[in-house]
């Protein structure tokens, strides 16, 4: 029976794609952020996204996903806060999800591989 590698993180059972991690946690790690950040910087990489944007089936997705339910309360809930910031209600410098998501979500980075 063939054996199929698995990633290293504890609880994915995803197939191994580099470094003993799955492609999602490969992805995740610091020094593939810091080069997808790098490549998003280069204008080849901008005028690419731009291009993209402005396809038909793009702005049709973008305008679907701005009509749900979830978005029009995020984006009222954006518009409340950046209004009390303005008007010094609020202490917080930036929205509050800012900085968070996937940036702090990388756990498998000092696991030890399998004996
Ligand atoms: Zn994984």
């Amino acid at each position: 029976m063939a054996t199929i590698r698995i990633c290293n993180v504890e609880g994915c059972q995803r197939k191994h794609y580099g470094h003993g991690l799955c492609q999602m946690h490969y992805n995740a790690t610091p020094a593939h952020r810091a080069a997808q950040a790098r490549y998003n910087a280069t204008p080849a990489c901008k005028a690419a996204r731009a291009r993209y944007n402005a396809t038909p089936a793009r702005k049709a997705a973008q305008a679907r996903y701005n009509a749900t339910p979830a978005r029009k309360a995020a984006r009222a809930r954006y518009y409340t806060e950046a209004k009390e910031r303005e008007q010094g209600l609020s202490s917080a410098t930036t929205a509050p999800h800012w900085g968070k998501g996937r940036t702090g979500g990388y756990r498998g980075a000092r696991r030890e591989a399998q004996p």
